[in-house]
């Protein structure tokens, strides 16, 4: 009998309900999403188990005595092998009422409902869970959901039950750049963010609000992870230093108890130059690497995505970092709407100058625009007229450039990082065939990058970062 099996059955004989919590994908990190509702829920008896489509299969068994399944989706590509999964789900669960939650849920709320959604739910979202467990409890099903769609109020956090998922080693880790590797935790210190970037699906639904995890919370967090073996904590914030002080808390708390233990966290390019006196100390708490969303090289992009930073600005966050000794891993949407070929060859330039190009996933270079329902985007006056109908299997209004070699282009790229063993090869290497074809899309010889310093590689976990891509045939097969 799986794990799992055994737990759903051990808690299932404190209270009737049976309440199953799935994660579709989440960068191949262990999911505090997962891990912080189970602990609400089974503090009031409820039995929970936990399906992790990255790491297993839906359990028939499992899930054919489920009364609530409840599916987790904070990333596009989640959502998308989420609703590959939602027929196969109801078909093992004919029993269950079905539960879609996280930030992708409420700006596809109809489409959920038709495919037999009984609760979307986003935000804030351990109240309403617990609150439809205890309705289910009580058999008052209802029809129409009475807990909010979006709940942005303040929640006691408890600390994450972490012990009804797979064992951390299981997930990605950490990888340095001599190849050795770290366990890895991850670990939330807040939800949401203040800012209120066009393209970023945060803030359709915390519409520039964030929550903190208390750091006492985090840091028992971390503790759990830590016994379990984790040598490096992942930070998952959209942005860690949205709360300052209360970072520099968690961050001191984490040094303090665990010297030996490194982070990584995601910071704004804004942020790192607002705050760049605090670099040192996150540094000499234990960051390694900062991700940062630095999205394009071109102004006229960068105001359209409202990101608050200029081109120069990355510059100078760089330098910052680098100064400091923290490596800077940026992240870029490399295909807009907007983006020209010269653009695009510009953005390669500028990462061959700036000798960060084995700091970039490759895949950061292949990454187009996404517009989903609800995207701030859809604000901008005329950029509705540029898109294509929605398309409920992309989840998303799809978009052709004006200039049909841009997306051909993207395609090919797209193609040469998902083609096989390249997840295997040299970043360097990957980068120097996106290189050439950038430049025979423009019909130009590709200067050579012999001699050219491409960077040194830096620390980065083992599944790169990134919001938006295909569900792989892989991912699909846990259904
Ligand atoms: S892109 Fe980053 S800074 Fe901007 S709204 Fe999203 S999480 Fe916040």
């Amino acid at each position: 009998m799986p794990l799992q099996s055994a737990s759903l059955l051990a808690a299932s004989t404190s209270g009737p309900l049976r309440v199953v919590l799935i994660n579709p994908y989440e960068l191949g990190r262990q999911p505090f999403a997962l891990a912080e509702p189970a602990a609400w829920l089974k503090r009031e008896g409820f039995g929970v188990a936990c399906l992790d489509l990255s790491l297993q299969k839906l359990d028939p068994g499992l899930l054919g005595d489920a009364d609530l399944v409840a599916i987790y989706v904070g990333m596009h590509t989640a959502t998308r092998i989420a609703l590959e999964a939602l027929p196969r789900v109801r078909q093992l669960a004919p029993r269950a009422h079905l539960c879609v939650y996280g930030l992708y849920a409420p700006m596809n709320e109809a489409l959920l409902r038709s495919l037999g959604v009984g609760t979307v739910l986003g935000g804030e979202v351990e109240p309403a869970l617990l609150a439809l467990c205890r309705r289910l409890r009580s058999q008052d099903e209802g029809m129409a959901q009475p807990e909010p769609v979006v709940n942005l109020g303040k929640v006691p956090f408890e600390v994450p039950d972490r012990g009804v998922l797979p064992r951390l080693s299981r997930y990605a880790h950490l990888v340095m750049p001599d190849g050795s590797t770290r366990l890895a935790g991850f670990a939330e210190a807040s939800r949401g963010c203040k800012h209120l970037c066009r393209h970023c699906p945060v803030v359709p639904v915390y519409e520039g609000k964030f929550r903190i995890v208390p750091h006492d919370v985090v840091l028992a967090d971390i503790r759990q992870q830590v016994a379990e073996g984790a040598e490096h904590v992942s930070f998952g914030d959209p942005d860690f230093l949205n709360g300052p002080t209360h970072a520099l808390k968690v961050v001191r708390g984490l040094h303090r108890e665990f010297p030996e233990v490194s982070f990584d966290a995601t910071i704004k390019i804004q942020h790192l130059i607002d705050h760049a006196q605090l670099l040192p100390e996150l540094k000499e708490a234990g960051c390694l690497f900062i991700t940062s969303a630095v999205e394009a090289v071109d102004d006229e992009i960068l105001g359209l995505l409202a990101k608050n930073h200029t081109a120069r600005d990355f510059d100078r966050a760089l330098a910052l970092t680098r100064k400091t000794g923290i490596a800077l891993a940026p992240t870029f949407v490399a295909f807009t709407p907007w983006t020209t070929l010269e653009g695009y060859l510009a953005l390669l330039e500028r990462l061959v100058e700036l000798e960060v190009v084995q700091s970039v996933p490759p895949v950061q270079l292949t990454l187009r625009l996404l517009v989903p329902e609800g995207s701030h985007l859809l604000q901008l006056t005329g950029f509705r007229d540029r898109l294509q109908a929605f398309d409920r299997r992309l989840l998303g209004y799809p978009w052709h450039h004006a200039d049909p070699r841009v997306d051909r282009l993207q395609r090919e790229l797209q193609t040469l990082v998902a083609g096989e063993g390249a997840a295997d090869r040299p970043r360097s290497e990957l980068f120097r065939g996106i290189w050439h074809r950038a430049h025979e899309a423009l019909g130009r010889p590709a200067p050579s990058l012999g001699g050219r310093n491409l960077g040194a590689p830096i620390p980065r976990m083992s599944e790169p970062w990134y919001c938006c891509a295909e569900p792989t045939a892989q991912q699909l097969q846990a259904f």
